[in-house]
This record gives C-alpha cells, sequence and structure tokens, in this order.
C-alpha cells in the first residue's frame, strides 16, 4: 500500500454547493474534540439553537440542527408529520420537489403533485385548485428556493393558501436560508429545514430545521410510531430539547458543529438582513457580466434567485468541455443542469462567501477566456467592466 494523506486542491465553489467555507469556519472545526455531552458542549449546543432561531427568524423551541445533510433534514420533515393514508399536496417544479414525492410515498402517504415548469415559481392558483379539490389534504409541501433551477417562489402566498384549507407546511429553505428574506414566524411556517453548505458557507452534513406548536400537537397525536427511529423528534428532543435531560441519542458530529456554531457566529456579525443584501448586489454584478456577454438567465427577473444563476450556454459549445476547463485550468467550480435542464444550463452559485466581487470577476475572466478560445459567439471584452460598474 502507498496510500499517503489526501491533500485536495484549493478550489473556488461557484456551484449549487458546497459553497466556499470561510478559513475561520474550517480553522473552527481544527478545534479540539470534547465529549457530546460535555457541558461545555452542551452550552456551546443552546448557542447554534439561539442562532437558529435567529437565522430563521422564529421563537419555535424546536428548532435544532439535525446531524446529518439537507436531505436528512427533508426526511425529518416528512416521517413526523405524515403518516400511512395522510394526503400530502407537493407543490413541484424542479429536483428537488421529486424528492418530497418520494418522501410521501415512503411514509405511506398519499402525493397529489402539484407541477410547473421547472425555471418557474410555484404557481399559488393551482395550489388552490388542488387544495380545493383535496379538502382532506394535510400537508402543502414545496421548495422555497429550487436550486436545480434558480426560480424562487412565493412562500408567504402559498403557506397562507395552505392554511385557509387548514393544511400544515413543510418548507425546502436549503438553498434560501442565510441568502435570501425567509420569515419563519411571520409567513407561518409551520416545519422547515436547511442546509449547512449554501447561504451559510459551512462544511456539509447538518441540516438545521424548525417545528412551531401546530407541527408539534400535530406530532404528538401521531396514531403511528415515527417509522425512522434517527429522525423521530420525540427521541432526537431527550438531547437536544428545551429542557431536556441530553440524554444519549447519537454521538453529534462533534467538530462539525463547531464549524456550524462559528458559521452562525459570522451570520449574526454580518448582519441577516445585510447578507440578504449582499447576495442581491453580487447576483446583480455577476448579471450585468453575463448578459454584457450576450448569455441570458433561464428564470424571469421577479422569480430569480440571487444565489443560484442558471445561464444559458452559447450554441455549439460543449458545456461539459467548458467546465472540465474552469476547474482543471482555473480551480473554479460551476453547476451542470440537472433533470429537465441537463446540458443547456450552467448553474453559478454565489452562495454564503462565495458571493464575493473576487469569484464574480473571477468567473466571468475564466468563462469568457475558455469560450473565446472555443470559438463561442460571445461579445468579448465587456464582462468585467460591466460588472466592476455594477459592483461600484
Ligand atoms: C442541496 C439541496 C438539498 C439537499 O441537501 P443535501 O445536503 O445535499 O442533502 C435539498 N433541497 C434543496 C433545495 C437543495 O438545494
Amino acid at each position: 500500500m502507498s496510500i499517503t494523506s489526501f491533500n485536495p486542491p484549493v478550489r473556488t465553489l461557484m456551484g449549487p454547493g458546497p459553497s466556499d467555507v470561510h478559513p475561520r469556519i474550517t480553522s473552527a472545526m481544527a478545534r479540539p474534540t470534547i465529549g457530546h455531552l460535555d457541558p461545555m458542549f452542551v452550552g456551546m449546543m443552546d448557542e447554534v439553537k439561539q442562532m437558529l432561531q435567529y437565522a430563521f427568524k422564529t421563537e419555535n423551541k424546536l428548532t435544532i440542527p439535525v446531524s446529518a445533510p439537507g436531505s436528512a433534514g427533508m426526511e425529518t420533515c416528512f416521517v413526523n408529520l405524515v403518516e400511512p393514508g395522510d394526503k400530502v399536496i407537493v407543490c413541484q417544479n424542479g429536483v428537488f420537489g421529486g424528492r418530497m414525492k418520494e418522501n410521501v410515498e415512503r411514509c405511506g402517504g398519499v402525493p397529489v403533485m402539484v407541477e410547473d415548469d421547472w425555471g418557474k415559481p410555484v404557481d399559488p392558483a393551482r395550489l388552490e385548485e388542488a387544495l380545493k379539490a383535496n379538502p382532506d389534504a394535510k400537508v402543502v409541501a414545496f421548495v422555497h428556493a429550487e436550486t436545480s433551477t434558480g426560480a424562487q417562489s412565493d412562500a408567504k402566498t402559498l403557506c397562507e393558501l395552505a392554511h385557509k384549507h387548514d393544511c400544515l407546511t413543510i418548507v425546502d429553505a436549503v438553498t434560501s436560508l442565510g441568502g435570501s428574506e425567509l420569515r419563519v414566524d411571520d409567513w407561518g411556517i409551520d416545519a422547515i429545514y436547511s442546509g449547512t453548505q449554501k447561504c451559510l458557507s459551512c462544511t456539509p452534513g447538518i441540516s438545521p430545521v424548525s417545528f412551531n406548536d401546530r407541527a408539534i400537537e400535530v406530532i404528538k397525536n401521531r396514531k403511528t410510531k415515527v417509522q425512522s427511529w434517527f429522525l423521530d423528534t420525540n427521541l432526537v428532543m431527550g438531547y437536544w430539547g428545551p429542557n431536556a435531560k441530553r440524554a444519549y441519542h447519537h454521538t453529534a458530529p462533534v467538530n462539525a458543529m463547531y464549524a456550524l456554531h462559528e458559521s452562525l457566529v459570522m451570520l449574526q456579525e454580518e448582519g441577516l438582513e445585510n447578507s440578504w443584501q449582499r447576495h442581491m448586489d453580487n447576483h446583480m454584478a455577476l448579471r450585468a457580466g453575463i448578459e454584457a456577454m450576450g448569455l441570458k438567465f433561464i428564470v424571469d427577473e421577479a422569480h430569480r434567485l440571487p444565489q443560484l444563476n442558471s445561464v444559458t450556454i452559447p450554441d455549439g459549445v460543449d458545456e461539459a468541455a467548458v467546465r472540465s476547463r474552469l476547474l482543471n485550468e482555473f480551480n473554479l467550480e460551476i453547476g451542470a443542469g440537472l433533470g429537465a435542464l441537463a446540458g443547456k444550463v450552467w448553474r453559478i452559485g454565489l452562495m454564503g462567501h462565495s458571493s464575493r466581487a473576487e469569484n464574480i470577476l473571477l468567473c466571468l475572466s475564466t468563462l469568457e477566456a475558455v469560450l473565446s478560445e472555443m470559438g463561442a459567439d460571445i461579445n468579448k471584452g465587456v464582462a468585467l467592466a460591466a460588472a466592476q460598474s455594477a459592483l461600484k
């Protein structure tokens, strides 16, 4: 055996996540590992919960980090709220709504799909039709920020409609948390989940979730046991819960929690609203450069996510070859299209610590260099100036 230490290159991460991790966060991870029941660790857990309430804009006591990636946060919401036979209206406008449907089915629930075109937001009128046609529905689920397309849906309006028809709401905020306006309490979101590696710019592997009292009441009155032992909030709360005895449930990923703690401290230092604004300002600068080059956005301006930019590929260009040259020659990662958009768009992420002026200029200049060399039909020599004037 001649395997030695793994030393990854330093990349600039401008795909759909993970995003660039600030050195403060990676160095927090390197601090000494202590026991997950150590009083010092327990004190830090309380701070993490408080800061997550700040990030979600909620007073929900059941606001905790699940020890697994965003997909486990999704599963936590579904397995706790959906029982066999329950009808769940799932709004799908991209990849992640499809995963919600899978979750409903695996809980023994009955999904009712409300489909919108990829790249469009969820249409409230279609949701309302589905609610009227299914008065026995228990839950409405949708993705706030569809990372597969770059479209943002109107979470406030969708939640209002759901409540008017006595449904609970499950909202995917994996890509929105920290990057665009999100107000759990004001918008009446009942259950929500996110991830650490997108706009929080933390290392991957933890999923913040939050449940309000209405959702907790439903969980308490379940007729059946939650099918997942690990994700059953009744059991998890023995460890994370308010006034919990901090009983052993599982070994928390101790050092990953240090990282999350540090990323939330940084979010507080910046200010949540300032972070939303930074994501928007940097999006406008990238957009100025991309459009000057002659590429287009596939999502209408009104519903465009600042942190995930889906842009068209010039005719005749091998999009995978471009991505691989950016990665190999410039250590720059951008994302490919997914599902219905595979081969049709690039997804350029400006999430968290990746949302910075230098990344925008790097991305525009290297993309232009590679596309020019490939003979693509783009406007040359104008993108950087356009972005720079937008940055001022
Ligand atoms: C990334 C993402 C997920 C999944 O998160 P993982 O941490 O990869 O499991 C779920 N929903 C959306 C909208 C995402 O962008």
